[in-house]
Order: structure tokens, then C-alpha cells, then sequence
């Protein structure tokens, strides 16, 4: 038996308006290559780099979020290595001193978060060309970009554990709105540090260094595989050799990169083109006072205030944009005289409804035209009996396109509910006529045939009639039924 031993190093682009040493543009999806570029970013001799305040900021944030102590005195070093997307030949990092030491994030200790640049990116294919080139390009734009640098301790057990740690500061970063952190786009990279001991040794392994995993799903998968191989060789009296290997997502394999570089091969020193930082001028205190309210605690008051399941909390709690829309929308039950139970209603119609059409249509809730309000409107009528489901679709769609709310919309397109019993009789009437086979069902005591019945009214009048009318005509005459048979 072996204990695995995890421990996850986690960049991320924050997302400033500008470039961490330079004023260029800080956009990592921009598509066009070296258009934000500058001397700075570029490396040129000669040039000096000024600090960016937005991103020290983004840090002290994130430090603060997660429980860990803010620097007093801090400063940025060199780390000398050679590679073509580096210009300058080294990256300014933090080696000692780092902006933010300690914090906790489920149950897993972080060691340290730093602050340093990205390096540009090599691309070995042109998109879109077929021919394979015989050279690499490369593209400066994100030379320069603000990336923070997360260290845990050595505290994950498993794969799915350091999943989940993962997913969950991309939420907080998220929240606090200092990156998008998308795994699939670059913005957030996680480098997982593995290592296993038989049962019965003190002593942790010997460490591989895991790169090159673009995904959630390749995070739990290169972790799986790694610790597996680590084992396999174990077990056949072998020695892990301590190295960095990338995931490879074709063949679902680590592979070896490179034997594992040490701290003195970057001959870091502290960087003297830059001043210490002066870290006097953040009033910690109210940054802290600042945040915004963090998913977890965001769990636990929906939990205690909507009582919904999990399972509908997270759903709502994985996107900041899409609680607080909720959140709105549910503020205004009072408004329209309902009761908590209907937000089980509102929470479907915002869930499945609303965000399918948002997603078919590629719109995002800024552009959105339907306040939460109107949402809770439209859920008002509906459970008052006034819409059917059918026309309450067609009425949603009216008002994601027009942005008025649905009763003027009700008015104006002439969607109308049968609710008058007259009408609804005559259908009623074929509808049992048509169904005799049902008819003998409810007779026997199958209460349930009724939903199909209803079913075809609905059809039959194409979803114009009131359900809760038609629901009633038919007791009232599959009771007279009954009564007639028992004579
Ligand atoms: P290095 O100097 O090689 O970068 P560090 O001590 O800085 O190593 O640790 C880097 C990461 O590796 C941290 O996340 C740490 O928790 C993790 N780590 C350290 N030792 C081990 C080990 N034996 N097994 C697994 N992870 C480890
Ligand atoms: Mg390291
Ligand atoms: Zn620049």
C-alpha cells in the first residue's frame, strides 16, 4: 500500500487593464499576434519597467480571501533562464518575501502567493494552414501579462481532491473578479507536484512535477495516471526519478520533459531595476471589509434562506452573475404576493428555460433585456393558473426579444387562456370520447390517467387552455362517470 502526497502549483492571468511592467494592453485572447507589444515587453536594452498597482492589489485580494497574511515588506527578484518566448532572457518573479504567505483553502494550507509576468507563447502550427512549418513563431502579447503564482502545501490526497481545490479558486477568482480563469484559454494553469511512500515510511517520495494540463478533466486524469505509473514502478523494486513530465492528451500518458531544475540553476537575486513594494499604501483593512460576499458563504445562506437542495445551490453558486440574477429575481416574490414554494418555479424557469435560450442565442446576463423582476412575474401568473406552460414558453421568448414584461406582452400578442368553462366543455367532452380505454383506468382508481387528459385538452387547444380549468371540467365528468356506473 502507498499514500500519495499532492501538492498544486497554480498560475493565474489577473486581469488588468494593462500589463504588469508596462502600460501595453493586457488582453490574453487577443488573436492577432504582437500587436501589444512594446520596448518594455520586448525586452529591449535599456528600458525600465514600472510596477502595476491594479495588480498588487488582485493579489492582496486573493491573499485576503483566503485567510493568509499580506506582506509588510515585499519586493520582486530575477529568475535567469533562457527560452525564445522569454526576450529578456529572465522573468521578474518573487522569490523571497513573497506578497502573500499562509491562507487555507478546503482544508488544503497555502504555502505562498507571489506575483510575477508570463512569457510569450511559441506556436509550432499556424492555425488554419495545413502545411506543418519547418519553424515556430512567436507571439508577444502575453509577454508581460500579470500572472499570480498559488503554492499549497503538500495536503492532497487524491485526484478528485485537488479537483476540487482547483475548481474552487477558479470560483473565487471569479468572484473577486481578478481573472477569468479559464483553464481551456491559458488564464488559470494548474501544475500538480506528486509523490507516494509506502505506508510505513516517514519520509515523502520523491516528486514529479505534472505540466501541460489545459483542463479540469486532465487535472484528475494526469494525477491518475501519475500516481499509478509511480506505483507500477514501486512495485517492481524501481526508483521514481525526480523530473518534470508533461500530460500528453492524445496518448493519456505523462511523459519525461526535463530532469528537475533547482532554485540556484535561476540564480535569482532581487530585481534592481524595481524599488521594494510599498505595501503602507493598501488599508488592508478595508480591502478586507470590501470582498465580496465568497462562495461558500453564499452556499450556506442559500442553503438557510431558499432551502434549496445542493445540488440547485451549486448550479446557482458556480456563476456569481447567474446567484445574483436569482437572488433579484426571488427578492421580488413578496411583490407579486408569492409564496416561497414558488421559488422552486422560479428556480426551473431561470435554470432550464431562461439559460437555454441565453445559451442558443449566445447572450450573456448583461445584454440581457428581461429583468429579474419580469422573470418573477411571468412565474406569478403561472402559478396562479393564468398561463399554461405552453404559452408561458412562447411568452418568455417574447420577452427575451422585446424586454417588456409579460403582461403587456400577454395583452398585445393575443396569446389568450381558455379560462371561460363554457368554451372548454365541448373539448372535454371529445377528449373523454376519444380516450375511452382512459376513462375505464380512472374508473379502476388510476388517478394519474387524469395528467394524460389533460394533456389533450392542452393539445387540442394548442396550450391556450387554462390547466387549471380544464383539470377541473374533467373531475367534475369523470366523477359524474363514476356516480353513473356505481347507480
Ligand atoms: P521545488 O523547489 O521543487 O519547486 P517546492 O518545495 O517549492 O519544490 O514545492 C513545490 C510544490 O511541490 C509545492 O506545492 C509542494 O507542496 C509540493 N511538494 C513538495 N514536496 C513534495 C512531495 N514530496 N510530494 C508531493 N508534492 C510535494
Ligand atoms: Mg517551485
Ligand atoms: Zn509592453
Amino acid at each position: 500500500m502507498y499514500l500519495p502526497t499532492i501538492g498544486l502549483e497554480i498560475h493565474s492571468i489577473l486581469k488588468t487593464r494593462t500589463k504588469m511592467f508596462c502600460s501595453c494592453p493586457n488582453d490574453p485572447r487577443e488573436r492577432h499576434p504582437n500587436v501589444n507589444v512594446c520596448p518594455v515587453c520586448l525586452g529591449h536594452p535599456g528600458v525600465l519597467p514600472t510596477m502595476n498597482q491594479e495588480a498588487i492589489l488582485s493579489v492582496i485580494k486573493l491573499g485576503l480571501a483566503l485567510g493568509g497574511t499580506i506582506a509588510v515588506n515585499s519586493h520582486f527578484d530575477r529568475k535567469s533562464y533562457f527560452y525564445p518566448d522569454l526576450p529578456k532572457g529572465y522573468q521578474i518573479s518573487q522569490y523571497e518575501q513573497t506578497l502573500v504567505v499562509g491562507g487555507v483553502l478546503k482544508g488544503v494550507r497555502i504555502r505562498r502567493i507571489h506575483l510575477e509576468e508570463d512569457a510569450g507563447r511559441l506556436l509550432h502550427e499556424l492555425p488554419g494552414e495545413s502545411n506543418k512549418i519547418d519553424a515556430s513563431y512567436v507571439d508577444f502579447n502575453r509577454a508581460g501579462v500579470p500572472l499570480m503564482e498559488l503554492v499549497t502545501e503538500p495536503d492532497i490526497k487524491t485526484a478528485d481532491e485537488a479537483v476540487a481545490f482547483a475548481k474552487e479558486l477558479q470560483l473565487i477568482l471569479r468572484y473577486l473578479n481578478v481573472s477569468r480563469a479559464d483553464m481551456e484559454e491559458g488564464e488559470m494553469r494548474v501544475e500538480a507536484n506528486i509523490s507516494i511512500r509506502a505506508k510505513e515510511t516517514e519520509e515523502w517520495g520523491t516528486k514529479v512535477e505534472l505540466k501541460n494540463i489545459n483542463s479540469f478533466k486532465a487535472v484528475y486524469e494526469a494525477i491518475h495516471y501519475e500516481l499509478r505509473r509511480q506505483e507500477e514502478l514501486l512495485e517492481e523494486g524501481k526508483r521514481v526519478a525526480q523530473e518534470t513530465r508533461g500530460w500528453n492528451e492524445k496518448t493519456k500518458k505523462t511523459e519525461s520533459q526535463r530532469s528537475k531544475e533547482s532554485a540556484h540553476d535561476y540564480r535569482y537575486f532581487p530585481e534592481p531595476d524595481l524599488p521594494e513594494l510599498e505595501l503602507s499604501l493598501f488599508d488592508l483593512e478595508s480591502i478586507k471589509r470590501h470582498l465580496p460576499e465568497l462562495p461558500e458563504a453564499k452556499r450556506s445562506r442559500f442553503g438557510k434562506e431558499f432551502g434549496l437542495t445542493v445540488s440547485q445551490i451549486e448550479l446557482l453558486v458556480e456563476d456569481r452573475e447567474f446567484s445574483d440574477y436569482f437572488e433579484e429575481a426571488a427578492s421580488e416574490l413578496e411583490t407579486f404576493d408569492l409564496e416561497l414554494t414558488s421559488l422552486v418555479l422560479l428556480y426551473n424557469y431561470l435554470t432550464s428555460d431562461l439559460k437555454g435560450i441565453m445559451r442558443e442565442r449566445g447572450v450573456g446576463f448583461s445584454e440581457l433585456k428581461i429583468p429579474p423582476e419580469h422573470l418573477t412575474h411571468l412565474v406569478a401568473l403561472i402559478a396562479r393558473g393564468e398561463l399554461s406552460s405552453r404559452i408561458a414558453k412562447d411568452l418568455l421568448l417574447r420577452m427575451f426579444e422585446q424586454g417588456d414584461d409579460p403582461e403587456t406582452l400577454l395583452k398585445e400578442s393575443g396569446m389568450k387562456l381558455m379560462s371561460n368553462e363554457s368554451d372548454l366543455r365541448g373539448i372535454v367532452a371529445t377528449v373523454l370520447e376519444a380516450n375511452p380505454q382512459v376513462v375505464i383506468d380512472f374508473k379502476k382508481g388510476k388517478q394519474n390517467s387524469i395528467q394524460f387528459l389533460i394533456g389533450q385538452v392542452m393539445a387540442k387547444t394548442k396550450g391556450q387552455a387554462s390547466p387549471n380549468v380544464a383539470k377541473k371540467l374533467l373531475v367534475d365528468e369523470l366523477e359524474k362517470l363514476v356516480d353513473q356506473n356505481q347507480k
